[in-house]
């Protein structure tokens, strides 16, 4: 049994600090929310006054936080300047590249280890611990890294050094956003063109323009496996999740002089859905902006459908 402090109880956190202390850790638990922090105590946590007190004696430190702003003030602020030497910190949270190289350089010249592991999968995941998580650290450490995240993991990837992780992140969830446009841009043609929505599912997902965002989370309700559209595109992965990590992608490449004409085109297309007012619907729903339909959306937001 270790000891591990867990930042960061919202809904990602709450599923993943419940995993830890399933397996038999002691799992000190903060959150600014006082509620997320009385639901970690149902699941198994004990409530800790801070972040520098859940910090306090731990091996192992998780933040699970909303930007790198947040985890940078909580690893800086309180978690470091009381943390025992031989802790781990991983931070799970999604946050920018060069907040996860400057976080592990400051660990590092505390002499403590850090680890970027941001997640792929969504709540259903981190509440069953079946989360990816894309590393990054030391080689030499990689295996610590590993076993802490075990028990919330389905598979723990070592992407190479500080900052690859969100590096990682960041490009597949640019593949995601520019591949689910595709497909929604697919199925508004093939409605104009007169197919029916099943059989571009049936040809496309046995063809070459096969991908995750029509095979596994087919926008068009009622075709294909069970995906957020089936229930009004609620739940899932929300489109304001999304242009977050489109954001951190072109902000990214601007930085790195890489040319992302498509991520580019992708964040603006997200974000106009975002304005339109529905940044928290599944990011598929963006199907119904390309149809010229939202109206379908705000008849499922009424419970019309
Ligand atoms: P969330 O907003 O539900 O939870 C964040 C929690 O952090 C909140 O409970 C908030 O009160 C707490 N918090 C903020 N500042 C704090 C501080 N200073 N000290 C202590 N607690 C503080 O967000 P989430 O959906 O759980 O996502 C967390 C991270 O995981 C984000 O970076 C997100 O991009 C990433 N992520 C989310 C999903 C998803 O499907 N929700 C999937 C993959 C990755």
């Amino acid at each position: 049994m270790s000891r591990i402090a867990f930042i960061g109880l919202g809904n990602m956190g709450a599923g993943m600090a419940a995993r830890q202390a399933a397996a038999g850790h002691q799992v000190q638990a903060f959150d600014l929310s006082g509620l997320a922090v009385e639901r970690a105590v149902q699941s198994g946590c004990m409530a800790a006054g801070s972040a520098a007190k859940a910090a306090e004696g731990a091996e192992l430190v998780i933040t699970m936080l909303p930007a790198g702003a947040h985890v940078r003030q909580v690893l800086t602020e309180a978690v470091l300047p009381g943390v025992s030497k031989s802790a781990l910190l991983i931070d799970c949270s999604t946050i920018d590249v060069d907040s996860a190289r400057a976080l592990a350089a400051e660990a590092r010249d505390a002499g403590v280890s850090f680890a970027d592991a941001p997640v792929s999968g969504g709540i259903a995941a981190a509440e069953a611990g079946t989360l990816t998580f894309m590393v990054g650290c030391e080689e030499a450490r990689f295996p610590d890294v590993q076993a802490a995240l075990k028990p919330m993991a389905k598979a723990v990837v070592h992407a190479g050094e500080a900052g690859a992780g969100q590096a990682a992140k960041i490009c597949n969830n640019m593949v995601l956003g520019i591949s689910m446009l595709g497909v929604c841009e697919a199925f508004a043609l093939a409605e104009r063109l007169g197919l029916k929505p099943d059989k571009v599912f049936d040809i496309v997902s046995q063809s070459s323009g096969q991908c995750w965002s029509i095979s596994s989370y087919c926008p068009w309700p009622g075709v294909g496996p069970a995906s957020p559209s089936d229930r009004g595109y609620e739940g899932g992965f929300l489109t304001k999740l999304m242009l977050k990590d489109l954001k951190l992608a072109q902000a990214a490449a601007a930085a790195a002089g890489a040319a992302t004409p498509m991520g580019a085109q992708a964040e603006g297309l997200y974000a106009m859905f975002d304005r339109l007012g529905y940044g928290d619907k599944d990011f598929s729903g963006v199907l119904q902006l390309m149809r010229g339909h939202l109206d379908e959306l705000d008849a499922e937001a009424r419970g019309g459908r």
